[in-house]
């Protein structure tokens, strides 16, 4: 009978806090459209619990979770092997485990999202690309803009020798892009900004509550960039609203969280997540996230 009573597996998001993610919403969304048996739901969890979590996946039999701030560095002593990007960014946002063996691998499917929400929209990287912060979500950036013909990434980060360090961990992946670090200086992001065609916004600034907070000087912002905040609430940002009035194309984070979380679901269901239905989910979160605060 185990085709019309098939066993549940459990999925699910850690992180600290985890209270914004919409990323439950829209994986239970995949898994009823899709009719497969897993059931998603986000787990808080201390930095000091963070050692039990695998042994608790095994314990429990759960097949995956995504992981997210402030895990995504500390979760990778407890992992068993990291597969692709993970491996280079020593860093996951997906942990696969493989209920027969035990094994538990991490992933990181954050290059994949971004690069899949550029292909999306036909966004061509060339040129010069900024990078504004060094945290997780902009290593993934500037991993995934490697494979891109830039001409010059330049990161900016309030605290350097992140920046730097984000550098040097990617330097072997450079081939003919310059790779350069700098600190958070506005009158060199303005200048920077001015020569550039991407400017790739990867820091809280802006986010719900905070969202009149400009990370840079809109005077800076001109027709011949294509800005990406990777915040998608609220979906414009105070930045995002700058660019498209300076005649700049713009992009939110949303599409970059829904093909993140597309690549971690086909990794733990085997069920790929089509266009169409990232169309709809898509138009699903939007409404979500305009219904009131999140
Ligand atoms: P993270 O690892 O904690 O890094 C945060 C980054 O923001 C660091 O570079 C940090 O600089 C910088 N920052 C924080 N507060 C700042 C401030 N007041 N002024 C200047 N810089 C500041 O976080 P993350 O995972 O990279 O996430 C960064 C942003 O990307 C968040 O808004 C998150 O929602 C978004 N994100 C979106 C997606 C998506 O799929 N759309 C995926 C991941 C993240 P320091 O190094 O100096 O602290």
């Amino acid at each position: 009978m185990r085709h019309h009573n098939p066993t549940v597996h459990l999925l699910g998001l850690i992180g600290h806090p985890i209270g914004h993610s919409v990323s439950p919403e829209m994986h239970n969304f995949w898994c009823e459209r899709l009719q497969v048996p897993y059931r998603y739901m986000a787990f808080d969890v201390a930095p000091h619990r963070l050692s039990g979590v695998v042994p608790a996946m095994r314990t429990l039999r759960i097949r995956g979770f995504n992981v997210t701030i402030p895990h995504k560095e500390a979760i990778v002593p407890y992992l068993d092997r990291l597969e692709g990007a993970a491996r280079i960014l020593q860093a996951v946002n997906t942990l696969v485990h493989e209920l027969e063996s035990g094994t538990v691998i991490g992933y990181n499917t954050d290059p994949f999202g971004f690069t899949a929400a550029l292909q999306s929209h036909g966004i061509q990287p060339t040129g010069v690309a900024i990078v504004l912060g060094a945290g997780g979500a902009a290593c993934a950036v500037v991993f995934a803009l490697l494979q891109y013909p830039l001409e010059r990434i330049i990161v900016f980060n309030r605290t350097v020798q992140r920046a730097v360090h984000l550098v040097e961990q990617l330097a072997p992946l450079t081939h003919n892009t310059v790779l350069e670090a700098y600190a958070w200086d506005p009158d060199h992001i303005d200048r920077a900004i001015r020569r550039a065609t991407l400017l790739v916004h990867a820091t809280p600034l802006g986010m719900v509550p905070h969202t009149e907070v400009l990370p840079v000087q809109p005077e800076s912002l001109h027709d011949q960039l294509t800005v990406i905040d990777l915040i998608y609430n609220p979906p414009e940002t105070a930045l995002l609203r700058a660019a498209r009035l300076a005649g700049a194309r713009t992009l939110n984070g949303l599409d970059m969280l829904i093909f993140q979380g597309a690549r971690a679901f086909e990794l733990w269901t085997g069920v790929r997540i089509s266009m169409e239905l990232i169309e709809t989910t898509r138009k699903m979160l939007q409404t979500r996230l305009s219904s009131g605060p999140h």
